[in-house]
C-alpha cells in the first residue's frame, strides 16, 4: 500500500529578525531550516501532495509528503507562502479563527492565501483549547463557528479540522463528523496509508529541535531508523493520555540529553 507522511509546522521565523527570534519557541522552525527541509524532500524526488488529493486517494507515488501549518501565524503569509510559490508545492493552513489579526495572520492575507491554487484552508477551532476538556456544546461551538467564519471569508468549503494540541477521542471525532468535517487531523507521529475516504489522519510535527538527520530518516520509510522511530512513537502516543503533551516533551528531552551525554562521553 502507498504511504504518506503529513508534516505539521507552526511558526516559521527569520534568523536575522530579532523580534521574531525572541518569540521563537520549540515549535518554531527557522526559515532556512524549513527551506532546507523542502529541498531535502524535492531532492529525493518525493511527491508533495495536497491534503485534498491525499483525502481522495489521488496519489501517484509509493511514498509522498503533505505539508500543513497550524494556528494561523503571520509567517504563513510572510515566509511560507513565498517558498511554496517558489517551489510550486501545495500546503494546507489550519486556522484558529480567534487568533486572526491579534498579531497573527491578518484576514486580508488569509483571503489572498485561499485564492491561490496551491493553498487549502482548514479549521483549527475558535479559541485553541484542548477539546477533551470541553463539554459537547462548547466543542460544537469551536467546530461550527470557526468553520462558518472561514467559509464566509474565503468563500469555499472548509472540510478539514486539525485538533488543537493534536488531541482527540471518539467523542470529539463523532462531533467533528456531525459538524460537517470530512476528515480530522491529529499529531500522532505515524505515517498514513493512502486510501480514499479516510477520516482520521496522523501528522508528524517538525520542531526547532528536529535535526537534519532525523528529518532525513522521515523521508526514508524503508530505513531501519524510520521504522524504529515509528515504533518508538507507537508506544509513546497512547501514553500521552496520561502524561499529556508536556509529559511527552519531558520524555523526549530526557532522551535527547542522554544521547547528548553519550556523544560527549565518546568525544
Ligand atoms: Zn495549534
Amino acid at each position: 500500500m502507498k504511504k504518506n507522511l503529513i508534516l505539521t509546522y507552526h511558526k516559521i521565523f527569520r534568523e536575522n529578525d530579532s523580534v521574531n527570534q525572541s518569540l521563537a519557541d520549540q515549535y518554531s522552525v527557522s526559515e532556512s531550516d524549513f527551506e532546507n527541509q523542502i529541498r531535502a524532500i524535492l531532492e529525493r524526488n518525493i511527491e508533495i501532495v495536497s491534503l485534498e488529493n491525499l483525502f481522495q486517494g489521488k496519489v501517484e507515488s509509493e511514498y509522498s509528503v503533505t505539508l500543513t501549518f497550524d494556528d494561523g501565524n503571520a509567517s504563513d503569509y510572510d515566509i511560507v507562502f513565498p517558498i511554496l510559490k517558489k517551489f510550486n508545492i501545495p500546503a494546507t493552513f489550519f486556522i484558529s479563527t480567534g487568533n486572526l489579526n491579534n498579531g497573527k495572520l491578518e484576514v486580508e492575507k488569509l483571503v489572498e492565501l485561499s485564492e491561490n491554487k496551491l493553498i487549502e484552508i482548514g479549521s483549527h477551532g475558535l479559541t485553541h483549547r484542548d477539546l477533551r476538556t470541553l463539554k459537547d456544546d462548547e466543542i460544537r461551538k469551536e467546530l461550527l463557528i470557526s468553520r462558518e467564519y472561514l467559509q464566509k471569508i474565503i468563500q469555499k468549503p472548509v472540510d478539514f479540522f486539525a485538533l488543537p494540541y493534536g488531541s482527540g477521542d471518539s467523542r470529539i471525532y463523532k462531533l467533528c463528523s456531525e459538524c460537517g468535517y470530512k476528515a480530522v487531523f491529529t499529531t500522532r507521529k505515524q505515517i498514513n496509508p493512502v486510501k480514499k475516504g479516510g477520516f482520521l489522519f496522523n501528522r508528524w510535527t517538525i520542531k526547532a529541535g528536529t535535526s537534519t538527520e532525523s528529518f532525513g530518516y522521515l523521508l526514508n520509510p524503508d530505513s531501519f531508523s524510520h521504522k524504529s522511530m515509528q515504533l518508538f512513537y507507537m508506544i509513546l502516543n497512547p501514553l500521552r493520555k496520561w502524561i499529556g503533551i508536556s509529559g511527552e516533551q519531558r520524555v523526549l528531552d530526557t532522551i535527547r540529553k542522554l544521547k547528548y551525554s553519550r556523544v560527549k562521553n565518546k568525544a
